[in-house]
């Protein structure tokens, strides 16, 4: 589980800045969800090697509106949710009564707080910190966000603080891990019910806080699954249900956790924004994904024509992925889920032999051979597997940093037809060996 760290402070701070800072390496993960929960934006960060979950909250209010509108801000959710709250201040405004409101909301919450002193800019840190001491919050992190600067030593502040990675207590148990994300009311915790159906599940509530998705493990056809239910359908009944049902960190961690994902989208509303944006992430993550669309009950032929359509549309990027029509209401096409969720992960997990992929390379490029580049040929001469979940295939040769995408893309293609990889995002690497 990664841990989830949210940035929080008033308006034009520098959250935005240090989330750059923190996000910038190339393979973070940035998902961009302002349409579905207000002003939020959730990064993977690499702390000096250990990753994080970092969410911007966009920001408490303003100077002049009261206490109650600053606690009914959205950012009070991203709190909750956080295992360590950074609330940044601004040096150059000083000390504002919005920061004063803020310190004290977080100092009646049991969360782990570390006070950033951004925009030191060219100032003596002594004197320009000093007045936010009276925040009552421990200690000042002074940071030139712009710049980069203070942000290593705030780093390793933060990974002191944080608390040691836990071993989840399931991950002895060999099994299939299936996440079912989707927006809220899409049908989730009925999907969920309904895949469990009758059988004998064994649920363990994951230590930590509200914000967990419940890990729920059964057999079925004496193979072992586990759902990891971001819906919460069967939270035990003494743990409070006035959470907010939904939540992005839930999803993403679900996500990262998962090896196949379930899709769900409501096609009474047809596909949104929000949808492809969750979509991205599985894709990005590189799960197997498996598309479900829900509620396919009570449409006439004609609209059912019509979404049919719009899906091909859409998802043409997608088209690796099986997709289904269910009702998970009646339960009709349910039970088909899993033939596409168990392709999705033997295509994900399967071993590949270096031999097989080097054969397949070899027929690809005297099919269809790679441009010149400077008037010499890009050479393609060996691939091997470099990982698996989603599949990683390493290619070497010489020029490699010049293959065109239209090429890369053939190649994956290839790869995935010859392979008959299903279900699952297809990653090409090259290596040059001159
Ligand atoms: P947010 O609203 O809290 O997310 O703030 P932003 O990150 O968008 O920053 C607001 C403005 O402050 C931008 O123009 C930033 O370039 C600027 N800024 C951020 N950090 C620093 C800093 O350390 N020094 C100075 N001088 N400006 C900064
Ligand atoms: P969640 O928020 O994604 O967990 O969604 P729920 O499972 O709570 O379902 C939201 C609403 O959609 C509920 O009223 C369900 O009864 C309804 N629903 C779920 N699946 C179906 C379906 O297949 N067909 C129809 N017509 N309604 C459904």
């Amino acid at each position: 589980m990664l841990p989830v760290i949210a940035l929080v402070g008033r308006p034009n701070v520098g959250k935005s800045t240090l989330f750059n800072q923190f996000t910038r390496s190339r393979d973070a993960l940035v998902a961009d969800f302002s349409g579905l929960t207000r002003d939020r934006k959730y990064g993977e960060a690499n702390l000096l090697g250990r990753k994080c979950m970092i969410v911007d909250t966009g920001g408490l209010s303003g100077e002049d509106e009261g206490i109650d509108s600053v606690m009914a801000s959205q950012s009070l959710a991203a709190i909750d949710e956080a295992d360590l709250v950074l609330f940044v201040v601004d040096c150059r405004a000083g000390l504002t009564s919005t920061d004063q409101m803020i310190a004290n909301h977080l100092r009646k919450q049991s969360k782990k707080v570390l006070v950033v002193a951004n925009k030191i800019d060219g100032n003596n840190h002594d004197v320009v910190v000093a007045p936010f001491y009276e925040l009552a919050l421990g200690e000042l992190h002074p940071t030139t966000a712009t710049h980069g600067r203070g942000v290593r030593s705030l780093m390793q502040a933060i990974l002191d603080v944080l608390p040691e990675p836990v071993e989840a207590d399931d991950d002895d148990i060999d099994s299939l891990k299936i996440a079912v994300v989707g927006r809220p009311n899409v049908g989730k915790s009925t999907l969920v019910n309904r895949m469990l159906g009758e059988d004998r599940v064994v649920v363990y509530d994951m230590p930590g806080t509200t914000r967990d998705s419940i890990y729920i493990h059964y057999q079925r056809n004496e193979k072992n699954y586990t759902i990891i239910d971001t819906a919460g359908v069967r939270r035990r009944k003494n743990i409070s249900l006035a959470v907010e049902k939904f939540s992005i960190v839930k999803t993403l961690q679900a996500i990262s956790d998962a090896n196949v994902v379930i899709l769900l989208m409501d096609a009474q509303e047809g596909i949104v924004e929000q949808d492809l944006h969750l979509l991205g992430q599985v894709i990005e993550a590189g799960r197997g994904v498996v598309l479900a669309l829900n509620k396919w009950d009570g449409l006439d032929s004609e609209h059912k024509d019509y979404i049919k359509n719009e899906l091909l549309r859409r998802l043409q990027f997608v088209d690796f992925a099986d997709m289904h029509f269910i009702s998970a209401l009646h339960g009709t096409n349910v039970g088909h889920l899993y033939e596409s969720v168990e392709k999705a992960y033997s295509s994900a997990t399967d071993k590949l032999s270096t031999n097989q992929l080097t054969r397949i390379l070899e027929d690809a490029v005297s099919v269809h051979q790679p441009p010149l580049v400077n008037g010499r040929r890009i050479k393609l001469r060996y691939a091997h597997a470099g990982g698996h979940n989603p599949p990683i295939i390493v290619i070497h040769g010489n020029q490699t940093d010049s293959v065109p995408s239209h090429y890369r893309r053939y190649l994956e293609k290839t790869f995935r037809r010859v392979l008959d990889l299903h279900g699952t995002p297809v990653r090409i690497e090259f290596k040059t060996t001159d």
